[in-house]
């Protein structure tokens, strides 16, 4: 099962794509959390996407995909995964594309999970407080969302075109929407 989670941050993308992964025995591939992973041990990669990720913009696509193509060729990978927060960029998309062909495993689903814009200012806030991630304050939560809008959310038509795309409505309690989740995933196992 190879798939896509989209969707602007707040959605819930992590958090649904951790109960997809454990359910059906696939890693969750999120570039964030291997991002905040280099920046906290240090290493030279955590040293160059630190000021992107503080200021709530993308990091560059090279380094991106870099992490991407690596960790997808990973034994525990040949299964399937959910590539969580990847991609973000058309550039990142056509990238994809391109390493999934020349290992002759096309993605299966992209799967874009919607909020609202307010929704999503309110989650982020209230996850700052429980959490304290460093990019969870309001003007950083702001950058991120219009990143969001002007570099994914074409990403939506672009995973339209291929023929890939499910969208779910990500409002509503978590097993609602992982329930929403479930019922395309089963077509394809
Ligand atoms: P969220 O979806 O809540 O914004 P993530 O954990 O997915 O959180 O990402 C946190 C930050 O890591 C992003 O704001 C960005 O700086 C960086 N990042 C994660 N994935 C990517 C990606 N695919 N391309 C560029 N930057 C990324």
């Amino acid at each position: 099962m190879r798939i896509v989670f989209m969707g602007p941050p707040g959605a819930g993308k992590g958090t649904q794509a951790k109960i997809i992964c454990d359910r059906y025995g696939i890693p969750q591939v999120s570039t964030g959390e291997i991002l905040r992973a280099a920046v906290k041990n240090g290493t030279d990669m955590g040293k160059k996407a630190k000021e992107y990720m503080d200021a709530g913009k993308l990091v560059p696509d090279s380094v991106v995909i870099g992490i991407v193509k690596d960790r997808i060729r990973e034994p525990d990978a040949q299964k399937g995964y959910i590539l969580d927060g990847f991609p973000r960029t058309l550039e990142q998309a056509d990238a994809l594309k391109a390493m999934l062909a020349e290992i002759k495993t096309p993605l299966q689903i992209a799967l874009n999970l919607d909020v609202r814009d307010d929704l999503l200012i309110a989650r982020l806030l209230d996850r700052a407080k429980k959490e304290g991630r460093p990019d969870d304050t309001e003007p950083v939560i702001k950058s991120r969302l219009d990143t969001y809008h002007s570099q994914t959310r074409p990403l939506i038509d672009y995973y339209r075109k291929e023929g890939v795309l499910v969208e779910v409505p990500g409002e509503g309690t978590l097993e609602e929407v992982t329930s929403r989740i479930l019922s395309p995933l089963e077509k394809i196992k």
